[in-house]
């Protein structure tokens, strides 16, 4: 029996458990998360309107369920068991931690109140235990600077009114914050060209289907190339102009220099083509300029990653999905990626003789840690989705506390 661990139960650490499985049927995987509920950034980065995205999650709850699986929610390494220790209870080990870390633009009044990493803002939107609502209110204007998906899931979020929400799981604080800013502007901004844009096309296209929104472009920008993304712009630009309340515009060729406000953000300042500075006033600036992997038990990432032959970090060691590549490629890329690293995994791993889960749960035990196992998570899955309807798809649990009281007993403690 190969026992193997994988740190991450998110797209790549899923994929990764069912193609191990796949290769080599005698195996046995653990996963380990430390948050007490799985599927990463299925749960909590995916917005919370794009539910049938959403639904890849019931393909890995299946795989979570699997006889030779084992979950172990709650359980973080580097807090409750380290790296080392999971190297001797394993045959291997398989870092699957993605990359959570926003990254920063390090331009001045980056900490100004109303300056926001897209990694918090969608935590707080898609309800990450205890994240907290954008530190403003009273936001007219927005800006996004990135010009991934991220920055138009952000943008559409921002520019939805509650009754395009339904079916979704968005919580009902989120919705009213959302709804409480007099939003008129929302200014999605690129450093690069239109034809350089990292949007694809059915995300962008979507803006131009919301009820209070529409999206712009400036006649001014050199709308170039003939790209599904191009030509929806230019489809943007030349359509009839609606009154809708907000207006998405889209600027591009913009670099941003700095936040600027007085103990809270007032606008952003870029600078042009021409080297000439822009001012765009805004309340609130979300930064969605991509994420990197963090340090794990003294493994510490390189430009945002961890350093890799082809998913191999040592002897016995791995890596797969966004800790390994970054922030990049859509959920069936780590698809993919599993099913090369699996192969690679069944031909390069022995069998010297480990304890596997039965050892990891000794160690748990003699520690006091408390997981979260699968049974604890359909515990938690069944009480979140008690008495939904056409209305929320969801109400998610967003305290660690309520989430490990219902694991273990199926019910929330009386207050
Ligand atoms: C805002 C946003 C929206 C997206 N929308 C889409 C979309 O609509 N369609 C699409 O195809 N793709 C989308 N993606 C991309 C997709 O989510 C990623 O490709 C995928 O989640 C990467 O998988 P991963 O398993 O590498 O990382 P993650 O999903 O981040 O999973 C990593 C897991 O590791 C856990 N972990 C981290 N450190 C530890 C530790 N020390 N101990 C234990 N556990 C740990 C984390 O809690 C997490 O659960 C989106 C991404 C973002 C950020």
């Amino acid at each position: 029996m190969r026992h193997v661990a994988i740190i991450g139960s998110g797209p790549a650490g899923c994929y990764l458990a069912d193609q191990l499985l796949r290769v080599v049927p005698q195996a046995s995987v653990d996963i380990l998360e430390k948050l007490p509920v799985p599927f990463g950034l299925i749960r909590y980065g995916v917005a919370p309107d794009h539910q049938s995205t959403k639904l890849v999650s019931r393909v890995f709850d299946r795989v979570l369920g699997r006889e030779t699986v084992g979950f172990f929610g709650n359980v973080e390494v580097g807090r409750d068991v380290r790296l080392a220790e999971l190297m001797d209870l394993y045959n291997a080990v398989v870092l699957a931690t993605g990359a959570e870390r926003d990254r920063r633009l390090g331009t001045s009044g980056e900490e100004l109140p109303g300056v926001i990493g897209s990694g918090a803002f969608v935590n707080w939107y898609n309800g990450y235990p205890d994240a907290q609502a954008p530190a403003v209110n009273g936001v007219r204007s927005a800006v996004i600077i990135g010009n991934g998906n991220v920055a138009i899931d952000v943008a559409r979020i921002l520019a939805k009114g509650p009754d395009e929400f339904a079916g979704s799981d968005l919580s009902t604080e989120v919705l009213h914050w959302l709804k409480s800013q007099p939003l008129e502007t929302i200014r999605v901004v690129g450093r690069r060209g239109a034809s350089d844009a990292k949007f694809t096309d059915h995300e962008l296209a979507e803006l131009g289907t919301l009820r209070r929104a529409q999206p712009l472009v400036s006649d001014a920008t050199n709308l170039t190339g003939d790209s599904a993304v191009v030509k929806t712009l230019r489809g943007f630009r030349d359509g009839t102009h609606h009154d809708q309340p907000i207006a998405i515009s889209f600027h591009f060729h913009l670099v941003p220099s700095a936040f600027v406000g007085d103990g809270r953000l007032c606008a952003v300042q870029f600078r042009n083509a021409d080297g000439v500075t822009v001012e765009l006033p805004a309340e609130l600036a979300v930064t969605c300029i991509g994420y990197e992997s963090v340090a794990i038990c003294g493994v510490a990432p390189a430009k945002g990653v961890f350093a890799n032959q082809d998913g191999r970090i040592d002897e016995r060691l791995y890596v797969v999905g966004w800790a390994k590549r970054g922030p990049s490629g859509t959920i069936p890329t780590n698809r993919v990626e599993a099913q090369q690293l699996a192969q690679k995994i069944a031909r390069e791993v022995g069998d010297d003789q480990r304890p596997g889960g039965d050892g990891l749960r000794r160690l748990l035990k003699e520690r006091g840690v408390s997981w979260v196992d699968y049974a604890g998570w359909r515990r938690i899955d069944a009480a979140e989705l008690a008495g939904v309807g056409a209305e929320r798809s969801r109400v998610k649990l967003d305290s660690i506390e309520e989430m490990l009281d219902v694991a273990a007993s199926g019910q929330l403690k009386a207050v």
